[in-house]
């Protein structure tokens, strides 16, 4: 069989992931990315891989099969960089309601097999020493298989191993309009020239819409540009800071990660509903002091912490929550992979992808997660979520 010539648009986790299987398996591929590696969503994540109350089960189960690609994809590599933190997580919630939830979403998540264990208080303060003793409660959740993924690492594997295998990759070269001929595919791109090939992938993220667009098909995404707690959330990272955290902290009022060198990365859901991507946030306003008190509530050593920016998180996220992955019509030309979550799903969507694109196989992992149900649709077609906001809904 001669060698595809395969184009994928975007250049964040999920493109690279796809562009990576694609090159692996001797397709010839080429990658388009309107900036830079890394430009989008991808940068401005919390990063934490996990199936932690991700539903419905065949959901559940992509996650799952994820995080084990995630540590086989570290484990593959044993010197050298690493991207991938294999730290769990531990989860405290405040007395009612929300512990409640914490509970129900531990109970049924042991039902399934997955990895969760409770911690006493003294076994926590032993594991994390700089957790401030008085806020702790007597028992905490742990969830050992979770960990914590360095985007900007993550994604220099996998451009490295797909250029290793032959892919290309042009930065700062935006796709402005798609011809589908049912033989092929052609690109323009934003400097004049034309692309021709046999198959193209839109892993375009939270742009995904305006490329299915050039198709004439809707694309139904929450509009991450407007002000909305489901599409948007503030990460706040310190600058480095004197403190031990070796794993990742989900707790009522702070969520905060350890993001190299000492520095932390922080997020707090209940502030997401002020989150307005037109205005951007400044290390000395009050979403910044509000990230900075609650931290040195939490974790000793952390009086004189400063941050050294205040991002607004855009998620990329269909808008029934669940990935949008498959053929985008009967030409099976243009395949699409959008999806939320997608740090965690990278690895899995990508070989999935590339199985179906180079082998015609229909995975049946994504049964469940095909096209039709999000085309030719809006977001104000879907009920609105109910449970955007417990922690792993990122
Ligand atoms: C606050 C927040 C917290 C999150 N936390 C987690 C988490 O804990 N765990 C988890 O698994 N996931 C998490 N996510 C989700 C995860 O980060 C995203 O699902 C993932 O990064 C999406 O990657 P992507 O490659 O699809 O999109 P992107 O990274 O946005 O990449 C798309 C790329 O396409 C390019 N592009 C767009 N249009 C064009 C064009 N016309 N031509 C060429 N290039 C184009 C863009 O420049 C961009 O680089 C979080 C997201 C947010 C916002």
């Amino acid at each position: 069989m001669s060698q595809q010539r395969i184009a994928v648009i975007g250049a964040g986790v999920v493109g690279l992931a796809v562009a990576r299987e694609l090159a692996l398996q001797n397709a010839e591929v080429t990658l388009f990315e309107r900036e830079a590696i890394g430009a989008g969503t991808s940068s401005r994540t919390y990063a934490w891989v996990n199936s932690n109350g991700k539903q419905p089960a065949s959901y559940h189960q992509l996650n799952v099969l994820s995080m084990a690609l995630h540590h086989e994809l570290q484990a593959s590599q044993p010197q050298g960089l690493r991207w991938l933190e294999c730290c769990g997580t531990v989860e405290w919630a405040s007395p009612g309601i929300e512990l409640q939830r914490l509970q129900q979403r531990v109970e049924k998540l042991q039902q399934q097999g997955y990895g969760v264990e409770t911690l006493s208080r003294e076994a926590l303060i032993a594991r994390l020493p700089d957790l401030r003793h008085s806020e702790l409660p007597q028992t905490v959740w742990h969830f050992p298989e979770e960990g914590l993924i360095y985007p900007a690492l993550f994604m220099a594997k996998l451009w490295s191993d797909a250029r290793r295998h032959g892919a290309h990759l042009h930065i700062q070269s935006e796709v402005t309009a798609i011809e589908d001929h049912g033989q092929g595919v052609a690109l323009h791109l934003a400097d004049g020239t034309v692309w021709h090939g046999d198959q193209l992938v839109i892993a375009a993220g939270r742009w995904s819409p305006q490329l299915t667009a050039m198709l004439g098909v809707e694309l139904a995404m929450i509009d991450a540009n407007k002000p909305n707690k489901i599409a948007c959330s503030f990460l706040a990272t310190t600058a480095p800071l004197a403190v031990q955290l070796s794993a990742n902290v989900i707790s009522p009022q702070l969520n905060i990660r350890p993001d190299g060198g000492g520095r932390l990365l922080l997020q707090a859901n209940d502030l997401d509903d002020q989150a307005d991507p037109q205005q951007p946030t400044t290390c000395d306003g009050i979403i910044a002091q509000q990230f900075l008190s609650r931290l040195q509530t939490l974790l000793v050593n952390s009086e004189r912490a400063q941050l050294e920016k205040v991002v607004i998180g855009q998620r990329s996220r269909p808008a029934d929550g669940l990935p949008g992955v498959g053929y985008l019509n009967g030409h099976q030309r243009v395949y699409v992979v959008v999806t939320h979550s997608g740090i965690t799903l990278a690895p899995l969507l990508g070989r999935l992808a590339a199985s179906e694109i180079l082998h015609g196989r229909a995975e049946p992992l994504l049964t469940d997660f095909r096209l039709p149900r999000l085309l030719n649709k809006s977001a104000a077609d879907f009920p609105a979520f109910s449970t955007v906001h417990f922690p792993a809904a990122q």
